[in-house]
């Protein structure tokens, strides 16, 4: 494995007080070794987890020529001269399959889903046409083609085939899927587990009273939130003064207990150093000035495990700038895709929808912004973005009253009403 700052020397021929997101990106992602152990889950608990090896069809799917359609089944051949005319000797329906084959000139009542006879290949839909008796007629009005209305065996998806790849993080239709080819669980990779902690002199825990000059610490419930969204185990380790022997102590606890930890506050060029030089001895950390607003400070590293731990694997350390806008935004931005690849997740980026802008927006060339956005439909019927106003960097606010991030390239300014901006809907993500 190559070590960190052997990783990170690629960053060295950019500017260090402003390095671009995606260079971070790829130093970050490039770090990571995703975790291997396995487990297998049954169905009912394998929502959000982590697919470790392709889950192959063992049928195929559907399993029988059906129909598509309520109405009657007969062979396609016959529908040369209108008005047809078959005589009704049966029906199929599903589950209940019809057990003889069908001659010519006949045809079955058959039901969505039920298995097409023997004889017969072609559906026309109930609606279509009258029965009078035993009597079908099929009139001009509904002409059918040899094979209409019929689901083939297979056409879904065939035996041996891959019904979802390695990596994908279950969703509910996965779930369903999975259950249509009768596989009761699934080979999952283990859950990946993460310490966090706020750090700063400052701050109390909610539900407890405030000193002079003291706040409460949101970016502890905030990270927790976000960890959970993602399907992680979480510790929580708190608040920690900045004291260096109780920031060591977190570090080592974290260590020995999780893959990875989160810290917030403690790492901007002024009171990084004690926070470095600590890391130092603990393992390797490069302490970054990102150009991303809000999220300009940020640490990564890797804490060395320790003899004896029960965990043996090095710790992946994050840390997250105080402020709590952007240390929300340099965990979308930066942390969690550095955790899905963690977690084994071959995760496709966010997608990004492209709207027209309503507000003029400040920007200065030379770093990447996420401006908090509420996307919404115009009075032309046309989807629009406006800014949720001030963009400070603690205006937590701004991020509940959001629905998106509006990205703002690294090389853009200002941006005028009307024109087109990428944004990043929070859907399932805050
Ligand atoms: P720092 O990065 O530690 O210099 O913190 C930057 C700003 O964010 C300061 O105003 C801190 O008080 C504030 N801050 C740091 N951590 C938190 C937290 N966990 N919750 C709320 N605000 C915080
Ligand atoms: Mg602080």
């Amino acid at each position: 494995m190559n070590s960190l700052h052997e990783i990170a020397a690629r960053l060295s021929s950019l500017d260090a007080d402003a390095l671009p997101v995606d260079a971070v990106h790829e130093v970050i992602q490039a770090s990571i070794e995703p975790v291997s152990e396995t487990q297998t889950v049954a169905l009912a608990e394998a929502l959000g987890r982590v697919l470790a090896e392709d889950l192959v069809s063992p049928i195929d799917v559907p399993a029988y020529d059906n129909s598509a359609m309520d109405g009657y089944a007969f062979a396609g051949a016959q529908c040369s001269a209108y008005p047809l005319r078959l005589q009704v000797i049966g029906a199929a329906l599903a589950g209940h399959p019809y057990p003889n084959p069908v001659p010519l000139g006949a045809c079955v009542r058959i039901m969505t889903g039920a298995v097409l006879p023997e004889g017969c290949d072609t559906v026309v839909p109930i609606e279509r046409c009258t029965q009078d008796g035993e009597q079908l007629v099929v009139p001009e009005t509904a002409r059918v083609r040899a094979g209409d209305h019929r689901r083939r065996a297979g056409e879904d998806l065939r035996r041996g085939q891959t019904a979802l790849a390695a990596g994908r993080c279950l969703t509910p239709a996965d779930l369903g899927l999975s259950a249509s080819l009768g596989i009761a669980s699934v080979v999952v990779r283990r859950r990946v587990r993460v310490a966090y902690f706020s750090t700063g002199d400052e701050l109390r825990a909610p539900g407890s009273t405030l000193g002079a000059g003291q706040i409460y610490d949101s970016n502890g419930a905030g990270v927790r939130g976000m960890l959970e969204r993602l399907g992680i185990e979480v510790l929580d380790l708190g608040i920690v003064p900045d004291v260096p022997e109780r920031l060591e102590a977190a570090f080592m606890h974290a260590c020995a207990h999780a893959d990875a930890v989160i810290t917030s506050g403690g790492v901007g060029m002024g009171d990084a150093d004690h926070t470095r030089a600590l890391l130092a001895r603990l393992g390797e950390v490069c302490a970054w000035s990102l150009a991303l607003r809000p999220g300009r400070p940020m640490a990564f590293g890797r804490l060395r495990a320790q003899r004896g731990a029960s965990t043996q694997r090095d710790c992946y350390l994050f840390g997250l700038p105080g402020n709590p806008v952007a240390a929300m935004v340099s965990f979308y931005a930066l942390v969690r895709p550095a955790l899905q690849r963690l977690q084994g997740m071959q995760a496709a980026p966010m997608p990004r929808l492209r709207v027209r802008n309503a507000d003029l927006l400040r920007k200065r060339p030379g770093r990447t912004e996420y401006q908090r956005g509420v996307v919404y439909t115009d009075a032309q019927g046309q989807t629009a973005v406006r800014s949720t106003g001030p963009q400070g960097s603690g205006v937590l606010r701004s991020m509940c009253e959001a629905n998106c991030l509006i990205v703002l390239e690294h090389e853009r300014g200002d941006v005028a009403p009307g024109d087109w901006v990428d944004v990043l809907m929070f859907e399932g993500l805050i």
